[in-house]
């Protein structure tokens, strides 16, 4: 079976003729896809005969929403289908400037970061550039709001499924599809030193984000075992190479635990580590995780550590607000609720959309 949104438009135009239909079909067809369609009997403009070829050889409706939550703040996070019958999450998030969706980029994740509920089960299978664009599609026919924004930050590491998300970084920029701008994707990386060096020769508008969390070498190595594989310095000197090639600012994400790496000894490294680099640090306050006893920082240390890293070392540095905290918008959490103890299975019971809140 073809999942019909996992093609761009040359893609579809060799299946349609393939097919025996005409080549302007597949505008057509790519036009409904790109609208989020979930059925091909809304394709009016297509006879029924070739609407039954599509429905008896290929799919849509590839993240099928099965359990979705709305948080105070309006943040949704939603756990889909994907037709394989894994599950994933996606979170669709509103900010002043529009409406973001934090997308997934694999079934679960294997980089093991200690704080991250996604990574309890290791990884199943990377998410094809379709899945990606379907979590999307997904989200819009939720809220009936455009998505405008896009983060790389669901489960998964981005960069451990680089052809799939360099292929939708392509499909969801095309401005005959979502027409995303480049600078509206964020792809967040725990730090795969070798794949930022092949993704800066691809000179990218987009935004990459490390996820950093810690400045010291074995510190990190405990709570981000990626560590182990490629230091703090071979990750600093591949976003030097990135910013060297793509002119553009990276974000370093750091993710405030409390008693863990909110200390100023902290701070005070971090500052040395970035001070003068075309960089950006995002404090998050981390969300509790259940299954791994960890707790946020309290607002006044968070304050402290950021007047370091932007008085002191003159680091441009932000506070992420907390969206969707009651609702457990970090990744994996929604997920691993539905995985039954130390095994792979998930178990169902009782998903209908609804509001949590
Ligand atoms: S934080 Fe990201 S890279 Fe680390 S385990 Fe979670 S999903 Fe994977």
């Amino acid at each position: 079976m073809v999942d019909f949104r996992n093609l761009d438009e040359e893609a579809l135009k060799a299946w349609v003729v393939a097919h025996g239909e005409k080549a302007f079909r597949a505008k057509q067809l790519y036009e409904w896809i790109v609208k989020g369609v979930v059925s091909f009997d809304e394709m009016l403009n297509l006879s029924k005969a070739f609407r039954e070829m599509l429905s008896a050889e290929g799919y849509l409706d590839n993240f099928h929403i099965v359990e979705a939550h709305t948080a105070q703040d309006g943040t949704i996070k939603v756990l889909g289908r994907l037709h394989d019958g894994n599950l994933v999450e996606s979170v669709f998030m509103t900010y002043k400037h529009g409406h973001s969706v934090c997308v997934s980029t694999q079934v679960g994740c294997k980089m093991g970061c200690s704080f991250c509920a996604s990574t309890i089960g290791g990884v199943t299978r990377n998410l094809t550039a379709g899945e990606y664009l379907g979590q999307i599609y997904a989200l819009q026919a939720l809220t009936g709001k455009r998505v405008n924004h896009v983060v790389l930050m669901g489960s998964g590491e981005p960069l451990d499924n680089y052809d799939e998300t360099l292929r939708f970084i392509k499909l969801s920029t095309d401005e005959r599809g979502l027409n995303l701008s480049g600078r509206s994707i964020t792809l967040s990386t725990c730090g795969l030193a070798d794949e930022i060096k092949k993704l800066a020769e691809e000179h990218l508008q987009i935004t990459l984000a490390i996820s950093l969390h810690n400045p010291f070498e074995t510190e990190r190595q405990t709570i981000m075992p990626i560590t182990k594989r490629y230091s703090i310095a071979a990750v600093l000197e591949a976003v030097d190479v990135y910013i060297e090639k793509t002119g553009r600012r990276v974000t370093f994400e750091y993710a405030l635990i409390a008693g863990v790496n909110d200390s100023d000894a902290h701070a005070e490294k971090l500052g040395q580590l970035l001070k003068g680099k075309l960089v950006h640090v995002n404090l998050i306050p981390v969300n509790a995780v259940a299954e791994k006893n960890y707790a946020p920082t309290a607002s006044d240390k968070i304050f402290r550590f950021k007047s370091i890293l932007s008085d002191k070392y003159k680091i441009t540095t932000t506070i992420r607000r907390e969206l969707g905290s009651d609702i457990n918008a970090a990744c994996g959490q929604l997920r691993a609720k539905h995985l039954k103890p130390n095994t792979n299975d998930i178990e169902i019971k009782n998903l209908n959309v609804f509001e949590g809140e």
